[in-house]
C-alpha cells in the first residue's frame, strides 16, 4: 500500500513545539510515507528531489521543513514555495498558515492577475515565507521589492510542471538571486527528463527518494550475473538459449556499442533489431512499428528508448551495461511487466558496476538477486 510507513512520528524529527502543535491541530497524526522519508533530510538543509503518488502529503513534506527552518525573529524572506498554478499557491499557503499556525511567521501568497501594488505594500512589512507563481515573484524580485539575498530555501511544487519551458526561464532566473549556500526541494508525481537536467544543473547532491518505485518494480523479477566484459556476449547466448523469450529489449550504453551488439546477436543467429539516437527519425519508427507489431524479436537500445515505451509482449529486459543511475535503471527495467503483466530483468555487471548495483538497489528499495542456474517460467 503507498500509504504504508515504517512508523516514524513526528516527535521523532525533534521539530518546535509550536510547529508540532500546528501539525497535530491540523489532524495530522502520524508522517505519511514521503514525509517520513524526506522531512529529516530536508531539515538537515540537504537539497532533495522527491517523488511519490498523487494524494499522499507532498505539501507537507516540504512545508514542514521549511516552516522548522524559518528564523521568526530574522524580518527577511527566508523561503519561496513555487507552484505553477495560481489555485495551488493559494492552497499552498493556505496549509503552509494552518501549519505555522503558532510559529508566529508571516507567510505571502501572490500570483499574477493580482494588483501588484498590494503586494509592494504587503511587503513593505515582514514576510517569512513567499508562496508563489513563478513570473510574479520574479517580477517583485526584479524591482528590488521582494528581497531574495537571505532567502536560502527554494520549494519547487508539480516540479516538472515548474520546469517545463514556460517557466523554466524564470526559474533559472529566480535561482540566480538566491544565496551560494540555498537549499532546494523539488517535488513531483512524475519526473520527466527536463527535471534531470534541472537537477544535474542545480542540485548539490540531492537525496532523492523515489516512492513510486517499488510500485513500477512490482511483478518484475531482477537478477544479475557477475561477468568481466569480454564474456558479455556469451552470457547473452547462454541466457537466448535458456529463456523462454516472448520479446525482450537489450539496454547498452553508447550507440557503438547498440550497433556493434546488435550485429553480434544477429551472427549469432537470433532476429535481431537495433535503435540508437543517432539514426533518422524515420527509421526509428520504422524499427520500433516492427517491433510492436512482433515481427521482431530481440531489440538492442540505448536510453533513448527508455521512457513511456509500452509493449507489453516484452517479457524480459536485459542490461548488456548496467546503468549508471537508479531513474535510469527503474524506466528500463520498467519495460517489462506492464500492466500487471510479470516480467524478468537481467543485469550483467562488471567489477566497475558493483557499487553501483548495490546503490540503485538501496535507492529503489528493490532486491536484484543472483541469478540461479534455472529461472522458473512462472516468474516471467
Ligand atoms: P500530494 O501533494 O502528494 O498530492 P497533498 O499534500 O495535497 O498530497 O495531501 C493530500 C491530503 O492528505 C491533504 O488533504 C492533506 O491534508 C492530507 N495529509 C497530508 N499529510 C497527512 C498526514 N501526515 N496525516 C493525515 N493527513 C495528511
Ligand atoms: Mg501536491
Amino acid at each position: 500500500d503507498v500509504l504504508n510507513t515504517k512508523g516514524s512520528e513526528f516527535e521523532d524529527f525533534f521539530l518546535k513545539r509550536e510547529l508540532l502543535r500546528g501539525i497535530y491541530e491540523k489532524g495530522f497524526e502520524k508522517p505519511s510515507p514521503i514525509q517520513e522519508e524526506s522531512i529529516p533530510i530536508a531539515l538537515q538543509g540537504r537539497d532533495i528531489l522527491a517523488r511519490a503518488k498523487n494524494g499522499t502529503g507532498k505539501t507537507a513534506a516540504f512545508c514542514i521543513p521549511t516552516l522548522e527552518r524559518v528564523d521568526p525573529s530574522k524580518p527577511d524572506i527566508q523561503a519561496l514555495l513555487l507552484v505553477p498554478t495560481r489555485e495551488l499557491a493559494l492552497q499552498t499557503s493556505q496549509v503552509c498558515r494552518e501549519l505555522g499556525k503558532f510559529l508566529n511567521l508571516e507567510v505571502m501568497v501572490t500570483f499574477g492577475g493580482m494588483p501588484l501594488k498590494d503586494d509592494i505594500m504587503r511587503l513593505y512589512n515582514t514576510v517569512h515565507v513567499v508562496v508563489a507563481t513563478p513570473g510574479r515573484i520574479l517580477d517583485l524580485a526584479n524591482k528590488g521589492v521582494a528581497k531574495m539575498h537571505n532567502c536560502k530555501i527554494l520549494g519547487m511544487d508539480e516540479a516538472d510542471k515548474l520546469l517545463s519551458q514556460e517557466f523554466q526561464p524564470v526559474i533559472e532566473q529566480l535561482i540566480g538571486l538566491l544565496p551560494a549556500d540555498r537549499q532546494i526541494m523539488l517535488f513531483s508525481a512524475t519526473f520527466p527528463v527536463t527535471v534531470k537536467q534541472f537537477k544535474d544543473k542545480f542540485l548539490r547532491k540531492p537525496y532523492i527518494v523515489n516512492l513510486m518505485s517499488e510500485l513500477t518494480l512490482k511483478g518484475i523479477s531482477q537478477f544479475y550475473a557477475f561477468v568481466e566484459e569480454r564474456q558479455k556476449v556469451h552470457c547473452l547466448n547462454t541466457l537466448f538459449s535458456k529463456l523462454q523469450i516472448n520479446q525482450s529489449i537489450i539496454f547498452c550504453n553508447s550507440v557503438n556499442r547498440v550497433e556493434l551488439l546488435a550485429k553480434k546477436i544477429t551472427e549469432l543467429g537470433y532476429s535481431c533489431f537495433y535503435i540508437h539516437a543517432k539514426m533518422l527519425q524515420n527509421h526509428r519508427n520504422r524499427v520500433f512499428h516492427d517491433f510492436r507489431s512482433g515481427r521482431c524479436r530481440n531489440l538492442v537500445c540505448s536510453d533513448l528508448f527508455t521512457r513511456g515505451i509500452d509493449v507489453q509482449a516484452v517479457n524480459v529486459v536485459i542490461n548488456f551495461d548496467f546503468p549508471k543511475n537508479s531513474e535510469t535503471y527503474l524506466h528500463r527495467v520498467g519495460r517489462s511487466g506492464r500492466f500487471g503483466h510479470l516480467g524478468l530483468a537481467i543485469n550483467l555487471i562488471t567489477y566497475d558496476d558493483r557499487m553501483n548495483l548495490f546503490r540503485i538497489e538501496q535507492e529503489l528499495s528493490t532486491e536484484i538477486k543472483p541469478i540461479p542456474s534455472v529461472i522458473e517460467k512462472a516468474l516471467y
